[in-house]
């Protein structure tokens, strides 16, 4: 009986140690909602958040996160890479849900089917009228169109055809409608608008890249009100992608309407990433005539063609337009992402795709470079500031109630930095860096990144479809 009491006890001891599957100890924990900014111990059970507490936690794996930043895993509205190769890169930037909302997809589900079970991290995806313009006009080009879909206007059966697809997208669990009015300058404005309206009906944003760019009208400002004006008849929500990149200099007057219609209780919200120049395919309308004057009177010079990183003449300007590939574009004010990124209210999202390792640096280094440059050198923003328009405000753009925080009952989607060392380390030259300062990246429970490498033979991440 003697020996008894001790084997009891640790018998007791032992079944509170196996109380959690993760403990994240000790690190100093964030949550933009509820404003929490202080050391923690975060208990991790069954893919969720089971405990947050200030006393030390047992659990069958115990990661120290002493001296680091516990935060809600970065959530990227804007990711058109959408293989391994881009999970790898975005999970090292501590993101943990990818989504592309801009051009979006079609057909929805075989996209989704195609991806589950075999992700690093979290997907989704909107039904995209590019696409689905796409394929109803019969276009040659692949992801962005190249020549019926761009100038042709839609004949009363191709637009019933256009709406039909969007539809059935949306009834297949798309997050939202993807429209960029800027590649098919054809479409009328009544096409846009009848887009808004199914949008409306279903009650689902559409995120759109505004009809085109900078201060030469159609553009900018005009641009922006053509689709705040179909949002407010129509009733749908608006969500503009990359505001600095098609704003420019403009980016100011453009955010002071975007809010000044949130505070009318319009569900209007825009996002930015934190680089002087945008990427896009230089077959596309982007490069019609009279891109040097829309984009703020840049010159060949100012091009850079991504595959070789070489700038730009008149004469391979047009040599790669027949081509066709992705090209950077220097056009934004510093100035101007300054404004974006210290705005509380402008989400962050990379615009980012790579391509066996050639693209924009945005793909690697989007959310690591707003951690380092812009709030620890540059304190344009606060640290929890950067966390909330991260992670917070587009799980709130989604609806993902369980996305976003960290607090009880959440996803476990978890990502920890070094607030002293977090950069990107991406660029222009070489984009395929990964990011550092950011050792562990959780994903529904498990780990997709741990000691600063990404794990092997680990698919936690899961399509995100509207209504789930
Ligand atoms: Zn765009």
């Amino acid at each position: 009986m003697r020996c008894l009491l001790p084997a009891l006890y640790l018998l007791a001891f032992a079944a509170a140690g196996q109380q959690y599957d993760t403990v994240i100890s000790r690190g100093r924990v964030i949550d933009p909602e509820t404003k929490l900014d202080a050391v923690r111990d975060i208990g991790v059970r069954d893919g969720r958040i089971a405990a947050i507490s200030e006393t030390a936690l047992e659990g069958r794996q115990v990661v120290n996160a002493r001296g680091l930043v516990v935060s809600p895993g970065f959530i990227d509205l804007h990711q058109h890479g959408q293989t391994p190769e881009n999970y790898a890169f975005k999970a090292r930037d501590g993101v943990t849900t990818a989504l592309e909302m801009e051009v979006g997809v079609s057909p929805v589900d075989s996209w989704y089917r195609a991806r589950e079970g075999k992700s690093l991290i979290n997907f989704g995806a909107t039904v995209g009228h590019i696409p689905v313009r796409m394929a109803v006009m019969h276009d040659s080009g692949t992801f962005l169109p190249r020549d019926r879909a761009v100038d042709s206007t839609a004949t009363s059966e191709q637009l019933s055809a256009v709406i039909d697809l969007l539809r059935q997208g949306l009834d297949e669990g798309a997050l939202g409608i993807g429209m960029g009015v800027a590649y098919v300058p054809g479409a009328t404005r009544e096409e846009i608008f009848r887009v808004f309206q199914l949008a409306a009906a279903r009650k689902t944003p559409v995120y759109v890249h505004l009809r085109s760019s900078g201060p030469i009208e159609p553009g900018g400002i005009d641009a922006l009100q053509e689709v705040m004006s179909n949002a407010a008849a129509s009733g749908a929500s608006l969500h503009v992608v990359h505001i600095t990149s098609t704003e420019l200099r403009l980016t100011p007057i453009a955010l002071d309407m975007l809010h000044s219609a949130a505070r009318h209780n319009l569900d209007f919200t825009t996002e930015a990433y934190p680089y002087t120049a945008g990427m896009t395919d230089i077959s596309s309308a982007i490069f019609s005539e009279g891109w040097q004057a829309r984009n703020g009177g840049i010159s060949y010079s100012d091009l850079t063609w991504a595959a070789t990183g070489e700038r730009l003449t008149a004469e391979s300007f047009a040599r790669y337009r027949k081509q066709g590939g992705m090209v950077a574009i220097h056009s934004i004010p510093e100035e101007m992402v300054r404004i974006a990124m210290a705005d509380p209210d402008v989400i962050v999202a990379s615009d980012g795709i790579l391509d066996h390792g050639k693209g924009h640096p945005r793909a690697a280094g989007t959310y690591a470079r707003v951690l380092g440059k812009y709030v620890r050198e540059e304190h344009v923003l606060s640290l929890m500031d950067a966390v909330r328009k991260m992670s917070l405000l587009p799980a709130q753009r989604l609806n993902l109630s369980t996305k976003g925080r960290l607090q009880p009952g959440a996803d476990a989607d978890i990502v920890i930095f070094d607030p002293e060392r977090v950069t990107d380390r991406a660029t222009f030259e070489n984009p395929a860096q990964y990011s550092e300062g950011i050792p562990y990246v959780m994903v529904h429970g498990i780990w997709v990144v741990r000691d600063s490498q990404i794990q092997d033979n680990v698919f936690p991440g899961r399509g995100i479809r509207r209504g789930q």
